[in-house]
Parts: structure tokens; sequence; C-alpha cells
């Protein structure tokens, strides 16, 4: 609740002038049934047409105010409303990008959509109605107390009749809350299921249709989707019966008044007292049940308040260091260095343990293993998209923690096993991230990526358009285009995961040859499952299960590393492995 009250603060002064006009239509409200009494009174009453007319100026100069007022208001609430919830939607969208994995996992991806459009349309809603509503009734409802006991011509039985009113209204408000607050918690959790659901869906239809499960998708669909469309009925059902009833109770009491006044006309004035105190009435009656609307508004919103609050308040796991906040550009040389590193996915069983090597600068180091050996995590681990569990990770002897997490990730080309292009264009994919490279510079990363002859086929060249996440090219080009993506960074330290198995061996050889001529000294890890790509390695490293069993150089590593030898030997022939 704090976290997004603090968002109020920043509007206090739209707060109080829509306040200030509330205030303003309140007063014009709360007088014009006094003006009403007056004018039956002294005017209908005495039959003095100037008297009548003189009334008669004055309410409509009354509800011209208060209506002038009430739009105002409108508008301001409406501002105050959209600008808090572009703030909140801001802030979420920074702070999940500041998640490390493990926040991620944490809500699901289709939750923190939800959370960031619906649950932030409901804390909107609710600002509005807030601004608009309740602080109007009270208000009125204090006013119109006030102003009735005036007018209810020393007939103390009226008093008893609103006060019951008034009961009979809570207690509808507080069954019906009662009945629907919890399904206002389980909605939001139905929204980000369909969410969930849809996004799977629409993501892999090509599976879907290649396995003909288009049925038992659109159930499990309909079956959501169902139980949503349940909730969401039963929610408004209870709201659409309360509405009737309160109806039921204002004309209710209309009626009463009138009977109960009924008795004790003796004069005009009286009549008109009468009518004075039924608008008073239905003022304070009304004041309630518009707070009762706001009781109904409340549950959700709070749902929504606390779901976004959940989201703010996660701390983030990975961030620089004390002293380390500000980035300074600074460059390394690239001598990469793992002590003892151990990791475990969400704190949880140790993906990889006790890694330990070294990359030099002007070398190239392999990474290889069986799938599910660790390669990805050990060097996931270098650009902290992860931290350590235990041990640690240096660069030119300096602790990657202690290292600004911009300057530290902008010394690294990093080539991620499953990649990412964004729409755009090539250029924009592969100038990702860099401020201003020039053509030279992005046909040069292009080359060396081997994709130059792709890139240049086309007659648009830099300029054609790649589609949301790389759909438009295939497995290898996309594979090249984040290989000329790193590239282009010029960076001291690069990673290549699993980065060339998507390529023909023709290319492979060529890009890595490519590579060797023109990284001059960078430090370049290599992942891969090809003995192939990393038989000329300077140094090789093997995981197995998530441990180093074996470091050294391919023809050692040949002798001395069973794992290795397996290895190479499904893949290699006798004159290949040259033993
Ligand atoms: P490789 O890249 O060698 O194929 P990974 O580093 O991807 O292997 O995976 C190593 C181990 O960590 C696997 O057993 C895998 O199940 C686990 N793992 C990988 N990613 C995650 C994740 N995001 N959450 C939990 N466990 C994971
Ligand atoms: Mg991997």
């Amino acid at each position: 609740m704090k976290t997004v009250l603090k968002y109020y603060r920043k509007y206090w002064y739209l707060i109080i002038i829509s306040l200030a006009f509330l205030a303003g239509e309140a007063i014009c409200e709360l007088q014009l049934p006094s003006y009403m009494s007056g004018l039956l009174e002294n005017g209908v009453g005495a039959s003095d047409m100037a008297v009548i007319w003189s009334y008669g100026w004055k309410m409509i100069l009354l509800s011209v105010t208060a209506c002038v007022c009430a739009v105002t208001v409108g508008f301001l609430s409406s501002i105050i409303g959209s600008k808090i919830s572009r703030d909140l939607r801001f802030d979420v969208f920074s702070q999940v990008m500041n998640f490390a994995g493990e926040e991620y996992n944490k809500f699901s991806v289709s939750s923190l959509i939800t959370r960031s459009t619906n649950d932030i349309t409901q804390i909107q809603m609710l600002t509005i109605i807030t601004l608009r509503l309740i602080m109007f009734a009270p208000i009125m409802g204090i006013g119109g107390s006030i102003m009735a006991v005036e007018y209810s011509g020393g007939i103390s039985s009226l008093a008893w009749v609103i006060a019951a009113a008034i009961l009979i209204i809570i207690v509808l408000i507080v069954i019906a809350l009662t009945i629907v607050q919890p399904k206002f918690t389980k909605m939001q959790k139905q929204i980000d299921r369909v969410n969930q659901i849809a996004g799977d869906e629409l993501n892999g239809m090509m599976v879907i249709r290649a396995f003909n499960t288009q049925e038992y998708e659109e159930e499990k669909f309909d079956k959501a989707n169902a139980e949503l469309t349940r909730t969401s009925i039963f929610t408004s059902r209870m709201m659409a019966l309360l509405m009737p009833l309160m109806t039921v109770v204002m004309n209710a009491i209309m009626l009463t008044i009138v009977w109960i006044f009924a008795g004790y006309v003796e004069d005009f004035s009286q009549i008109a007292n009468m009518v004075a105190f039924m608008q008073y009435a239905l003022q304070v009656i009304m004041s309630f049940m518009v707070i009762s609307m706001i009781f109904l508004v409340l549950p959700r919103a709070r749902v929504s308040i606390n779901r976004i609050s959940e989201v703010l308040n996660t701390p983030i796991s990975i961030k620089n260091a004390k002293g380390k906040e500000e980035s300074t550009g600074q460059r390394f040389k690239g001598d990469v260095k793992f002590e003892s590193v151990s990791y475990g996915y969400g704190g949880g069983a140790l993906a990889v343990e006790n890694i330990s090597f070294e990359a030099k600068s002007g070398q190239v180091t392999a990474l290889i293993g069986s799938t599910g050996s660790g390669k990805s995590t050990v060097v996931s681990l270098l650009p902290r998209l992860m931290d350590v569990t235990s041990g640690k990770i240096t660069i030119d002897g300096i602790d990657i923690r202690d290292i600004n997490i911009k300057d530290l990730r902008n010394n690294i080309g990093f080539v991620p096993q499953k990649n990412i292009l964004f729409s755009g264009n090539i250029a924009s994919n592969v100038g990702y991230g860099l401020d201003n490279a020039t053509e030279q510079e992005l046909q040069k990363a292009v080359e060396i990526a081997q994709a130059s002859e792709f890139v240049n086929l086309g007659e648009k060249g830099f300029e054609k358009e790649i589609s949301q996440g790389g759909a438009n090219v295939s497995g290898g080009q996309k594979q090249r285009l984040a290989i000329a993506r790193a590239i282009s960074k010029k960076a001291p330290i690069y990673v290549f995961d699993d980065s060339f198995s998507a390529l023909d061996f023709k290319t492979d050889a060529k890009l890595r040859q490519a590579l060797a001529e023109e990284m001059g000294d960078a430090c370049v890890i290599i992942v891969a499952q090809r003995v192939g790509t990393i038989k000329n390695a300077d140094r090789i490293i093997v995981l197995d299960d998530g441990k180093v069993v074996g470091d050294g150089k391919h023809r050692d590593l040949l002798k001395t590393c069973k794992t290795y030898l397996d290895i190479a030997k499904s893949q290699l022939s006798e004159e290949e492995l040259d033993l």
C-alpha cells in the first residue's frame, strides 16, 4: 500500500486543486434544497413573482457552478489517474528490466504482463473514483445531515428513518463484500492464467499444428477462460443485485418521509420544509451509496495494489557494489579467471560445482561437454546474468562483483545460446547497444560473422527488416547476426555460447578463421558441442555433470580425459583423431 501511495505525492498540487473544486461543488449542491424551500415558502407561497425570479436566478447560478466544478474535478481526476498509472507502468517495467533470472522465475512472464497492464488499470480506476467520489461523499453526508436537521420541522422520528436507511445499506454492503472479496483475488490469478495459455499457444503455434494438438490446446484455453468467466459473472451479478436493492431502500425512505410529514402539515411553510428535507435526506443516503461503491472497487484494486507492490518491492539480487554505481567507461585487458565457482539455480542444488579455470586475453578458451553439463551456466555467470553461489570470478584480477555492471557488460561481447533478434532491421540488430556505429564497422562485424553474403544478397542490405524475435531469418542466419552483434561491440572479451552449432561445417571453419585473425588480443571463450569447432583452441575445459573433468589442449586431453575422448570418438574418424 505504502509503495503505491508514494506515487500520489508527486501530484499533490493537482489533488489539492481537485479537492477545492470538489468542495465548491458540494457547497453549491448543499445550498440548492434550501433555496428551493425558500422559493416555495416566500415566492410560491406568497405568489410573489419578483421573489420567485430572484430565487430562480440564484438557483440557476448555483447549478451551473456545481456543474462546472464537477466537470473540472472529472477532468483533473482523469489526469491524475493517467499520470499515476504511467509512472507505475514505467517503474514496474524498469524494475523488471533489472530482474535477474531468480526474480524473473518468481513471477511468470504472463503474470508480469497482467501486472503491468490490467492491475495498473485497476489502480487508475480506483484513483479516479476516489478523487471523484470518496472525498465528495463524506462532505455531502455530513453537510446533508446538518441541513436536514434544520428542515426537519422538529419531527424527531425523521432522524430514525434516515439512520435505519443507512444501517440497511451498510448491512447490504458488508454482506456483498464478504462474498465478493475473495473472488477478486481469484480473478486476477485467472487473468494471469488465461494470458499465460494464450501466450504459450501463440508462441507455439507451429508445434501445435505439427502435433495436431489444436483441440487439446483449445480445451485448455476454454477451461481457463470458462473459469475466469464464471468468477467474473458471479462478481458482476452480486454488484448488479446490490444496485436495485439500494433503489428500493431509497424509495421506501422517500415514502416514509412523506408519510411522516403528512401528519404534521398545517401550512405551506411545512411543505417547503418537507421538500428541502427530502432532498437533503436523499443527499445523505446517496453519499452512503457512493461510499459503498468505493468499497466495491477497493477490494479489487487492493489485490492489484498488492500485486504491483510485490513486483516493486522485490529486491534486485544483482546490483552494483557500493561506490561502483557510476559507469566509468573502464576497459579491461581481458584476463578472465574462475576460482572454485559454484552455482545453483534458485539457491537449489548446484548446477555447476567448483569450477576453476583461466581464460587469458589473446587466447581461445573452449568449454565442451554434453548437454546439461553446465556450459551455459558457467558462461552466464561471467556477465553476471546470475551471481555465483560461492567462489569468485575475476577479470584482470578484479572480482566482477566489484565492477560497475554496465562497464562489465560493455567489456563482454556475449552471444547467448538462445538468440533473440529484435524487430527492426539488420543494422539496428547488429549495431544493437551501440550509440553510433558506422556502416563500415557494421560491415566489418558482419564479414567476420560470415553473414555478409546473406546481408548483401538482399537488395535492401542492412535495411532488411527483421520481424519480432527474428522470425523471418533462418536459424543459422540468426546465429550469424547474433555473432555480428557481439563482434560489433569490439569488446576485450567474447563469449560464444554454442554459437556455431547451427552453422554448416564450412561456415563454421571460415568463421573461426576470421575470428582468429580479427580478434587479436581479445579473450575468446567458445562453448561448443563439436570437437572440430574447438580442436585448435589454446585451452579446452571439459565439463561433465557440472564439474571440470579435463583441462588442456586437444592432443593432451585425448590421452588424459576419458570424457573428452568419448566425445571425440563419437564425432571424429580414426585419422582425424590422430592418436
Ligand atoms: P549446457 O549449456 O551444458 O547444456 P546448462 O548450463 O544449460 O547446460 O544446464 C546445466 C544444468 O542446469 C542442467 O541440469 C539444467 O537442468 C539446469 N538449468 C539450466 N537452466 C536452468 C534454469 N533457468 N533454472 C533451473 N535449472 C536450470
Ligand atoms: Mg547450453
